[in-house]
């Protein structure tokens, strides 16, 4: 069928609104990008999404568990991120992780041990210290996102069910979108353009530069389907791989064979459910084919893989069933955008400092201890085209970098900032591109972000990095600097494999 075509007539089509900021795809990015949006003074809002409810991956992907929140006794992602789970904490069973309070606590040995059994709440590197890593119910946030965007109905307009399809161009200015819809397809015009679809939909047909999935070593070229497990017992399952570790390595290893890809069981906020997250090698979520085999094939090997770790460990899995399947496909990555500056290795073995910083965020990279690293605004910004913010998992970064980068807290963080930034262009009458980045940055402060070198955020989290030298001292980080293949070599062995840990 390749070279067969139609040609699709010429369509007049009507507008069904016009806004000063539109944002495409409610996930972790576009929620909190209309909701900074708001707070930031916007009045005229559109937020699109193409399913009935909000989050993305981390609610209909059941992606439940937010890392590395925090580095030694400072969470340096605060902001949208933290008050999800404050917004959350009052609701029996909807979080579990430790206390913000407790965190970076290396001598409470007894707190140490008793979070050491959940996934990532106690730091690799020694000492062993507590970590903010949160893991929550899906479908109590998305109840919750809906509230935050309730709050703020005057300024933010929430249409579900509408899929963005294609920018809306005048030479090299975003001037809206065309969307699908049952209604029908139609057009909305925006001063601003948000596009947080995770896959670039909509930047990629603007002329802007970026990339595609061509290195198939990275973790975000793993496609998923997340399913749940009632019935369980983790806390046995915990006992278990401790007392016995060879039979724990295969099981890793056999789940993958039972599978016929990488699965793992992992916690949730409750002990009697576990979320099974998968790897599916070398797939592109935003193609028709890999996102269909993925469903099917993951769905074919569910009801194996519950009698299979029945069998194995009956201790943790003797009453497990199966309690449900994620609405939708896990997405890790797709297209990116190469924007004003291209994230790479070197932002985390050298701790690059950026004078347009909108976020700094902890990560899963362990080259720098995990420790925080920034994010500057053009790193969000694609080059070329004018009108147009692009934060979320598709921003812009390397093939090695962006698996350290399209993590909850990061998707937040620039989706936070981009509409901060598109509020303040709107407020200034500026473009996004000569955006004042001082004010943004401000605005940001006050809507509880952390930010390097500002005068009116604590001294005590630029103090603690330094204190630390930015986590360079691990022996990798050194060696990077030496020899660059190193990294190449972290890389490769960095990619999730039966037997290695890693819920991501
Ligand atoms: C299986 C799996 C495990 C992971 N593990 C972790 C983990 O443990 N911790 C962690 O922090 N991160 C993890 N990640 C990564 C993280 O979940 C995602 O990178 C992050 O949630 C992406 O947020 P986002 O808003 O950029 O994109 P998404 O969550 O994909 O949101 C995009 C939104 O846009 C909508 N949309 C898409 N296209 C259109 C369109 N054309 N028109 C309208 N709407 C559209 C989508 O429906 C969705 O709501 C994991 C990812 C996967 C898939």
């Amino acid at each position: 069928m390749a070279n067969k075509a139609y040609i699709e007539t010429q369509n007049t089509l009507p507008v069904y609104d016009e806004c000063d900021i539109l944002v495409v795809g409610g996930g972790s990015a576009g929620h909190s990008a209309a909701i900074a949006a708001a707070r930031a003074g916007a009045k005229n809002i559109i937020l699109m999404e193409r399913y009935g409810y909000m989050g993305g991956d981390a609610t209909g992907g059941y992606v439940i568990m937010v890392p590395k929140l925090s580095w030694y006794n400072k969470s340096f992602v605060r902001g949208i991120q933290e008050e999800w789970f404050t917004r959350l904490s009052p609701i029996p069973n909807a979080v579990l992780g430790p206390d913000l309070s407790k965190i970076g606590k290396d001598s409470d040995q007894a707190l140490i041990n008793a979070w050491a059994k959940i996934h990532g709440c106690v730091s690799e590197s020694e000492p062993k210290r507590l970590v903010r890593a949160v893991y929550f119910e899906p479908n109590q946030l998305k109840i919750e996102l809906d509230k935050m965007l309730l709050e703020h109905k005057d300024a933010i307009r929430v249409l579900c069910h509408c899929w963005g399809t294609k920018p809306i161009m005048e030479g090299n200015e975003v001037k809206g979108v065309i969307f699908e819809s049952k209604e029908g397809r139609k057009a909305i015009l925006a001063k601003v353009v948000i596009d947080a679809t995770g896959d670039g939909d909509i930047f990629r047909q603007t002329g802007a530069p970026y990339s595609t999935l061509a290195d198939g070593e990275t973790r975000s070229s793993t496609t998923a389907l997340v399913w749940r497990m009632g019935g369980v017992n983790y806390d046995l399952y915990y006992e278990w791989q401790k007392a016995n570790p060879k039979e724990y390595a295969s099981l890793r290893q056999n789940l993958a064979k039972v599978a016929g890809f990488i699965s793992a069981p992992l916690p949730s906020a409750q002990n009697d459910v576990v979320w099974v997250n998968n790897w599916h090698p070398n797939r592109d979520c935003a193609t028709i084919k890999d996102a269909t085999e993925t469903e099917i094939n993951t769905r074919n090997t569910i009801r194996d893989v519950i009698e299979y770790l029945k069998e194995v460990c009956p201790v943790g899995f003797r009453d497990a069933f199966l309690y449900d399947i994620a609405p939708q496909l896990g997405s890790r990555g797709s297209c990116r955008l190469k924007g004003e500056y291209i994230m790479t290795a070197n932002d985390f073995a050298f701790a690059t400092k950026h004078d347009d910083v909108i976020a700094w965020h902890s990560t899963i990279c362990m080259i720098n201890d995990c420790a925080p690293v920034e994010i500057p605004y053009r790193a969000i910004l694609p080059q070329k085209v004018e009108n147009l913010l692009a934060p979320g998992r598709h921003l812009s970064a390397d093939n090695v970098a962006i698996d350290w980068l399209n993590l909850i807290p990061q998707c937040i963080g620039t989706g936070q900032a981009a509409g901060v930034a598109a509020a303040v262009a709107m407020a200034d009458g500026t473009s996004v591109r000569d955006v004042d980045i001082r004010k943004v940055q401000n605005i940001l402060i006050d809507q509880d972000v952390p930010l390097p070198r500002n005068e009116r955020v604590d001294k005590s989290y630029t103090e603690l990095c330094e204190q630390y030298n930015y986590g360079l001292y691990t022996d990798l980080a050194k060696k990077m600097k030496a020899d660059a293949e190193e990294l190449k070599e972290y890389r490769q062995s960095s990619i999730p494999i039966p037997g290695k840990d890693s819920s991501h």
